[in-house]
């Protein structure tokens, strides 16, 4: 009997020691910040424009880079192929010169061209 006790003892002992290690770890990861930090507010250079087919305000570093990375360029220079004719392409209800493109945000020209050009299926 004695001994059941002492392992009761021994085992409540046990708990409080991992349950200290346990909350102390967990106060360090939690002031450490861990993975859980914001990431960095992206700060878009551009200069805003009047003409929205031009404001790339408000379009993250990252958008940029990937229309950098696709070639995009505002006046195609490959005949029968543009941004209006792409099957990316995404008009805008109120624009006629220009709208959107599934692989990248910001606006696209319909002139405008990248290397990711897919003929239309429609
Ligand atoms: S994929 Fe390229 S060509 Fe097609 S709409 Fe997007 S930017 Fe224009």
């Amino acid at each position: 009997m004695e001994e059941k006790e002492y392992s009761r003892r021994q085992f409540i002992s046990q708990c409080a020691g991992h349950s200290a290690a346990f909350m102390g770890m967990m106060f360090l990861l939690n002031s450490c910040g861990g993975n859980n930090k914001p990431a960095a507010k992206e700060e878009n250079t551009a200069k805003p424009a009047t003409d929205p087919c031009n404001d790339l305000t408000g379009v993250s570093a990252e958008e940029l880079d990937k229309r950098k990375r696709m070639a995009y360029v505002d006046k195609s220079q490959m005949p029968g192929s543009s941004c209006g004719n792409c099957g990316l392409y995404i008009p805008w209800k109120d624009q006629t010169t220009c709208g959107g493109c599934l692989l990248f945000k910001g606006p696209v020209h319909a002139e405008g061209h990248c290397i990711q050009w897919v003929a239309k299926t429609t």
